[in-house]
């Protein structure tokens, strides 16, 4: 099947929910940059406007993607997505075939992401306690603190950087990225 772009895109929309004008407007390039993309979705003009909480209710009562908005599919939501009868068979072989871009980094990255949320959160909570309990041996503590939240953040970066390095690479081979020599 030859797929524009703009299939796709369109296709993308459909499957988040989004607003058939603001999908439009994306893929006519007439998008204004002033206003803020929330987690991907990018409003025209009039849906900036509008209350959002409206936006999100309409924008989940049309998602064929089984999590609510703003929250990707996973591997498995595609059992379910693949039967939707609301695709049709271009578009259904469209959402197949993009799978990984749809879901993989965002799993990825995001788990790295609360992840670190949760150890953070645990490491701030150990120092009140232990403070809490030996209020002498403070500095200490908040040393130990800024020691161990130091490494908690390189290993972030650290391991972000794995995953990019790896969406990289595979959007190479897949063609989806050019290198110029
Ligand atoms: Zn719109």
């Amino acid at each position: 099947m030859d797929e524009t772009a703009v299939f796709r895109d369109r296709t993308f929309g459909k499957f988040f929910g989004f607003p058939d004008c603001c999908v439009d407007a994306y893929c006519s390039k007439t998008l204004k940059h002033g206003v803020r993309p929330l987690c991907g979705f990018r409003r025209c003009d009039a849906c900036a406007a509008r209350p959002l909480e409206q936006l999100i209710s309409e924008i989940n009562a049309r998602r064929i993607c089984p999590k609510p908005f703003p929250l990707p599919p996973t591997s498995e939501d595609f059992q379910t997505i693949l039967k939707d009868s609301r695709l049709d068979a271009a578009e259904r072989e469209c959402i197949a075939s993009h799978q990984e871009a749809l879901t993989s980094r965002s799993d990825e990255i995001r788990g790295t992401i609360e992840e670190m949320h949760a150890r953070l959160s645990a490491t701030e909570t150990k120092l009140v306690d232990d403070v809490k309990r030996e209020p002498a041996r403070e500095q200490y503590f908040r040393a130990m603190f800024e020691v161990e939240r130091d490494e908690q953040l390189n290993d972030f970066v650290e391991r972000q950087y794995l995953i990019m390095r790896e969406v990289f690479v595979r959007q190479v081979k897949s063609g989806h990225i050019k290198i110029r020599h």
